[in-house]
């Protein structure tokens, strides 16, 4: 998943900041430490990834109060991952108080790349696009990269393995980035069957 340049607030499809694509009566998710108005980061189109079913896959964290409310942590009440079903989508509007947005929207382009790990294809497509690192807003799909221990969880539902959505960076730049302890990586996990969706942070 690469930068691919500014995108409108409401675009559909795959995309960082603007406002999730919802249906009405969507509520928007607050923390469940501070009680504010969590930060919508992402939506994933879960038709891009095979086996993923259909909707979005939303993503927010509570960012009113950085370094505590357990935003990091899956489950913790301090971030929400959701799957948005794919019918009468509007663009949900924002509560008034709360850091409830990021700076940019940027949409994302998807690039094949052939190497051993993640790091890896992140590094040599930075490297042979001769574009910054920074530019790479994660990965679609396929094994997590852990920047610390296995965290992958299992769902409440079934009690399966979840699969990872998508592996993300906190942003092109940091001005306008996400806040995953300054350099980490998040985390989205479903498990299409059941409809759960889980996300975390690592650093
Ligand atoms: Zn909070
Ligand atoms: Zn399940």
């Amino acid at each position: 998943m690469t930068y691919g340049g500014t995108a409108a607030a409401d675009a559909p499809g795959t995309r960082t900041g603007g406002v999730p694509l919802a249906a009405a009566g969507f509520v928007w998710p607050h923390c469940a430490t501070c009680g504010g108005a969590m930060q919508f980061l992402a939506q994933i189109r879960l038709e891009d990834l095979a086996g993923a079913g259909r909707g979005l896959f939303a993503v927010f964290l509570c960012a009113n109060d950085p370094g505590r409310c357990a935003s990091w942590a899956p489950r913790s009440g301090g971030n929400r991952a959701l799957v948005l079903p794919p019918r009468a989508l509007t663009a949900a509007a924002p509560p008034a108080s709360g850091r409830t947005g990021l700076g940019e929207v940027s949409a994302v382009t998807y690039v094949d790349v052939d190497a051993a790990t993640y790091f890896d294809a992140a590094t040599g497509w930075a490297k042979s696009e001769e574009r910054s690192p920074r530019e790479v807003l994660g990965k679609l799909g396929g094994e997590p990269e852990w920047l610390q221990g296995d965290e992958t969880p299992r769902c409440t539902g079934c009690e399966g393995v979840m699969t990872l959505v998508a592996q993300l960076e906190e942003g092109h730049d940091h001005r306008t980035a996400a806040d995953f302890g300054g350099g980490g990586s998040g985390y989205g996990f479903l498990c299409a069957p059941c409809g759960e969706a889980v996300f975390l942070w690592q650093a």
